[in-house]
């Protein structure tokens, strides 16, 4: 195994812009033990995610939160995510567990709004969303 310490700094926007981020990540995307996750639950398989989990301190806003009323929220099922879309250009940010105690205080991003980063060369794994 491949223990590192290294990190990384990712910018991340939405199509148009509107809401920019960065976000530290450790290991880095590129590391061997990293990678992503492609589920194939009703709304991943639509929106064509690929997650990472990260910990709401590890992200930082530069333009507009997710407060703000041109990020369109998004709930369906047991509502306990919820989605997050630019209500502009609608790219699919991110997602996050809204119910306390379920996967409190981490956000699941989609790193195809990572500036810089090649998703054909990450590793990816599979997880049976649609099941669960
Ligand atoms: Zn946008």
């Amino acid at each position: 195994m491949n223990i590192t310490n290294a990190s990384r700094k990712y910018e991340a926007s939405c199509h148009c812009q509107l809401v920019r981020y960065s976000v530290t990540l450790s290991p880095p995307l590129e590391d061997l033990d990293s990678w992503v996750v492609e589920c194939n639950c009703s709304i991943c398989a639509r929106n064509g995610y690929l997650n990472v989990y990260v910990q709401n301190e590890c992200i930082q806003f530069e333009t507009i939160g997710l407060d703000n009323e041109l990020v369109e929220k998004y709930r369906f099922g047991k509502q306990r995510v919820q989605h997050y879309f630019c209500s502009r250009c609608g790219s699919s940010l991110m997602a996050e567990s809204i119910e306390p105690g379920f996967y409190e205080g981490v956000k699941a991003l989609n790193v195809r709004m990572f500036e810089g980063v090649d998703v054909r060369t990450l590793q990816r794994r599979e997880i049976d969303g649609k099941s669960l």
